[in-house]
């Protein structure tokens, strides 16, 4: 039995040979420059930040370059697949505003570089994996996991390199044994089970000035010293199927990816890839290895982002909590690009499309997510979100994470305007962080959803009741500011309370209270709170009747 007998036995029977699957790959027609990337996700039903961050990444460099990004699921880890993962994934992405020019969707793929779903991809691995047999670059390995166990306790006890590699699978030379090479023949036939092997032809175990070293680009962390790989790497299981190193090779020539973005913890695996690329022919694309995400901890150290720990990790966290896909986009944009802030800050109104995004600028080290500063920039973002956008952006959100708010979009328009109070002051007011804070904020226009919150100030609890009394005796809807608030101030002088809270201040004796006091009295028995947006400014809003209403009530209690 030769190489080429060997490959024919182990796959007998695929629809097309690697020649035939390469040349249904053509290269893209595509203008010079363009980049093409994609994302390739596993569907386990989680999808976190660090996909999200990538896929910007991918995004930004596809289309800013006039190239082409797709979706590719990567469904070859079998354990890990989750019932309606897939969907998830697409539709967490489409939340924040990924678009994919290419690769699978909810209704089925679009694009000639498919199928994008690796499991449906199984006859295009095994046509590469064949022809790498048939050149004697890779075979058919039997080792038992009891044998690989005993195999790497001896490489413990000679402090050798873990792991199958020359020396160490006697299936590796089984053209040298006849005896051996009757034995794989029976064996295939007979259906025992296997696994392919690359057979590396790197040397192993060799010091590290001896190990030859290859040049490989990564656009974020410049040029790269890659050790020669010597390890005898499974390509495909004993399913069937491949591991991600082969897949990823075999996808990203085929599907003609220039620019692999992909997470820091797959640069050890490099070394492999590099041999695989090498074996193939094939070119290798640019990689793009991203930084971890990192938090400041509790303890004020730097850790990983852990999905046990920081819910925040969670795609779905962002979802449910309503963040607008602007302002993660937004803020995505700040941790990838050191930048980007000082971009923004010269051009507050420009579409962030406009800014020109590069790997270089990226950080090679842990990048830093700190919700608090999302939440600065999502209030910003939201700020500059037109309102009616913004009212019909929240219910689309309520209508799928929390349909309890549905009566706060009976009247849009009136929604609208609540969202813009205060937003066009001097100083306008950024109080709108993402839907469910905002729901909590703007409850008190809602009967359904007001209450009192807060308790009447110390100071002027005693007269709670006298001062709503003559503020709704005075009450006119049309006053205007000034006028309004004269009004107030006349009320706290009538009833002993300082004009100006300095004078209060200076002569505490003198007085019960300042006309803050007395404000924060109708303040809460409007709006239940104590912290507010302009009084006057809300009141237009909720309506002279439902001033009164609620002044009557607070007065009745
Ligand atoms: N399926 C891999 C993962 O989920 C993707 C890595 C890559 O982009 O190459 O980690």
């Amino acid at each position: 039995m030769n190489n080429i007998e060997l490959s024919e036995l182990i796959y007998p029977s695929l629809p097309h040979n690697a020649d035939e699957f390469e040349a249904m790959y053509p290269e893209r027609n595509l203008p010079e420059g363009a980049k093409v990337t994609r994302l390739g996700p596993s569907p386990t039903g989680f999808i976190h930040l660090g996909n999200l961050y990538g896929a910007f990444v991918d995004e930004r460099l596809a289309h800013q370059s006039g190239g082409v990004f797709f979706l590719r699921i990567e469904d070859t880890d079998d354990k890990r697949y989750v019932e309606n993962a897939v969907e998830t994934i697409i539709t967490s992405l489409a939340f924040f505003d990924i678009r994919f020019d290419e690769g699978a969707t909810l209704t089925g793929d679009i694009g000639s570089y498919g199928d994008y779903t690796q499991s449906n991809r199984g006859d295009i691995y095994r046509a590469f994996a064949k022809k790498l047999i048939a050149n004697g670059m890779a075979y058919p390995c039997f080792l038992t996991e009891d044998e690989i166990t005993s195999i790497r306790e001896e490489q413990d006890s000679k402090k050798l390199t873990p792991g199958i590699y020359a020396g160490w699978s006697k299936y590796r030379e089984w053209d040298r044994d006849d005896e051996l090479a009757s034995e794989i023949e029976s064996r295939i036939k007979a259906g025992d089970p296997f696994v392919v092997r690359l057979k590396s032809k790197g040397t192993p175990n060799l010091s590290a000035e001896d190990t030859p070293r290859h040049s490989v680009v990564d656009a974020i962390r410049g040029e790269l010293s890659v050790p020669d790989n010597f390890q005898d790497i499974v390509i495909i299981k004993q399913t069937g199927i491949p591991t991600y190193h082969f897949a990823h090779v075999v996808d990203d020539h085929l599907m003609r990816t220039t620019h692999v973005v992909r997470g820091e913890e797959w640069l050890p695996s490099l070394p492999i890839h590099v041999e695989l690329f090498e074996d193939l022919g094939w070119e290798l694309p640019v990689y793009c290895h991203t930084a971890q995400l990192m938090k400041i901890g509790e303890d004020g150290n730097k850790r990983k982002l852990s999905k046990r720990k920081d819910p925040e990790l969670s795609l779905d966290f962002y979802r449910s909590e309503g963040y607008h896909p602007a302002a993660v986009r937004e803020y995505l944009l700040t941790i990838l690009n050191s930048n980007y802030e000082e971009w923004r800050l010269e051009n507050p109104d420009a579409d962030a499309d406009e800014f020109e995004f590069t790997t270089e600028k990226m950080s090679s080290s842990g990048a830093l997510f700190d919700l608090d500063k999302l939440n600065d920039v999502s209030k910003n973002t939201l700020l500059h979100t037109d309102a009616a956008e913004l009212a019909a952006w929240l219910k689309s959100w309520s209508d799928e994470f929390a349909p309890e708010y549905a009566y706060v979009f009976r009247d849009m328009d009136h929604l609208a305007e609540i969202i813009d109070l205060g937003r066009h002051d001097a100083r306008p007011r950024a109080d709108l962080v993402y839907a469910r804070q905002i729901m909590d904020f703007i409850s008190y226009f809602f009967d359904e959803s007001f209450k009192k919150e807060d308790e009447y100030p110390e100071e002027a609890a005693a007269d709670a009741v006298e001062i709503l009394k003559a503020y709704l005796a005075g009450y006119d809807h049309s006053d205007d500011n000034e006028q309004w608030f004269n009004k107030i101030r006349d009320i706290a002088t009538n009833l002993g309370y300082a004009a100006k809270p300095k004078d209060y201040k200076k002569n505490p004796d003198d007085y019960k209270g300042h006309v803050g006091h007395v404000s924060t009295v109708i303040r809460i028995a409007i709006m239940g709170r104590a912290q507010s947006p302009d009084v006057w400014a809300i009141q237009q809003i909720l309506g002279e009747s439902k001033v009164r209403e609620r002044l009557e009530a607070a007065i009745g209690q």
